[in-house]
């Protein structure tokens, strides 16, 4: 077997791979299809949100300066001059020494600047007794206050959540711009692979990294494509990765990408064009290729599903969210190790930990096994600058 001569570390395969991420494609979407998708344009507001002054609570809307000094026991006495239907076109005018009922986003009338709560008020026939004084502004959001016409509410890049799609609706995007989900074609190699539906016989193990890497990209806005499992052979794997470059906009390849005679990844991306790394400082999944062919970035995981998630994570996370012209965006934890970890200088560990009350416990297992992936909640990562972490250090877990 040769050995890994050049290695990179985790940031120069990140460079390296964000070097290489084809620019996005973008198309509009109706807004109830937008959720997950990475915004390609600002959305701004087409008009004042909202459109008009309008109260926060339900009570009466008044002139704030009529109210100085109101108490219960003396109380600013107002004349009430009706209610305020929701939606009316117009709210009129209030009168000075007089007040109007308006209920949670009702218009406020001309003449008025503020809202006094119900609880803090009480209506005798026609007249209102207010038991507090309110500021000018209280209990009212102004036109424009929440966005002036024009102004951005969402900007591009953003990932879009639930609520950014609430926001999108209230400034009248009914459509958006977004990234186009790039194709990722995803092949498995390897003899000893069997479909998920298949019982392995001695020696053969079924094909979790197609359906890992799959997931993964799914997450992440892309759109898989399975190209299954592909024997150890050159010209099988030429074939697949060949095909798969023809429909997709880049591909990942689990398995054979170690330095081994019988690992065809490296050597079947030289033939369709360049191999830009060939392993990387990180622990596990060193065995990582890195590459382009057409213009298009093809990548080598390792075949332990453990490493290649981690591969996927801290190198390949990267390349997608190029790909959608985004940033990387992850949810982290602050917590306390309970145990050492030790780590080998020069290479970057990342360690599977789960959560308990604030306390990260490592999840150590032999390599390549599988249930370290469902027993941990997250990773620790280890820079190749250190040599360890200790037991009682506050460290930032990335959470799956
Ligand atoms: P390789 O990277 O091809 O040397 O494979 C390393 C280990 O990962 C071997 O034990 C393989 O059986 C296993 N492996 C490779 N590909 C897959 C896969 N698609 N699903 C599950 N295990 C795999
Ligand atoms: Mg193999």
């Amino acid at each position: 077997m040769s050995l890994f001569l050049e290695v990179v570390s985790v940031s120069e395969a990140v460079e390296a791979i964000r070097r290489i991420a084809p620019p996005p494609r973008y198309e509009e979407v109706p807004l109830e299809d937008a959720l997950h998708r990475v915004l390609a344009r600002d959305v701004a507001a087409d008009i004042d949100i909202p459109g008009f002054d309008r109260s926060t609570v339900d009570g009466y809307a008044v002139a704030a300066a009529e109210t100085t000094g109101a108490s219960e026991a003396i109380p600013a006495m107002l004349r009430c001059q009706g209610r305020i239907g929701m939606g009316s076109a117009d709210a009129g005018t209030v009168s000075p020494g007089s007040c109007r009922y308006v209920p949670t986003g009702g218009a406020l009338p001309r003449g008025t600047d503020a809202a006094v709560m119900i609880e803090h008020a009480e209506q005798i026939g026609d007249d209102v007794l207010v038991h507090r004084p309110v500021a000018p502004g209280e209990n009212v959001v102004f036109r424009g206050e929440d966005f002036a016409a024009g102004k951005t509410a969402l900007t591009r890049g953003r990932v879009l959540s639930p609520r950014d799609i609430g926001v999108a609706a209230a400034v009248g995007a009914d459509r958006v711009s977004v990234a186009k989900r790039p194709r990722i074609g995803i092949i498995s190699t390897g003899n000893e692979l069997v479909a998920v539906a298949d019982t392995p016989g001695p020696g053969e193990v079924r094909d979790a990294n197609s359906y890992l890497a799959g997931a993964f990209v799914t997450e992440r806005g892309c759109h898989p494509v399975y190209f299954g499992i592909v024997r150890d052979e050159r010209s099988m794997l030429k074939k697949a990765v060949a095909s798969a470059l023809e429909q997709c906009d880049a591909v990942l390849v689990s398995g054979g990408s170690s330095k081994d005679e019988r690992d065809n990844t490296a050597a079947v991306i030289t033939e369709l064009g360049e191999v830009l790394v060939h392993g990387i400082a990180l622990a596990p999944g060193k065995p990582t290729i890195i590459g382009t062919a057409g213009g298009k970035p093809v990548i080598g995981l390792p075949g332990h599903p453990a490493s290649a998630y981690v591969v996927l994570v801290a190198v390949v996370d990267y390349l997608l969210a190029a790909m959608h012209d985004t940033t990387v965006s992850r949810r982290t934890i602050r917590a306390r190790l309970v145990q050492n970890i030790s780590s080998t200088r020069g290479r970057e560990d990342y360690v599977r930990v789960s959560l308990k009350n604030g306390e990260a416990t490592p999840v150590f297992g032999k390599s390549g096994l599988l249930n370290t992936l469902v027993q941990s909640e997250g990773l620790v990562r280890i820079p190749a600058s250190s040599e360890g972490l200790e037991v009682g250090e506050e460290v930032e877990v990335i959470l799956w």
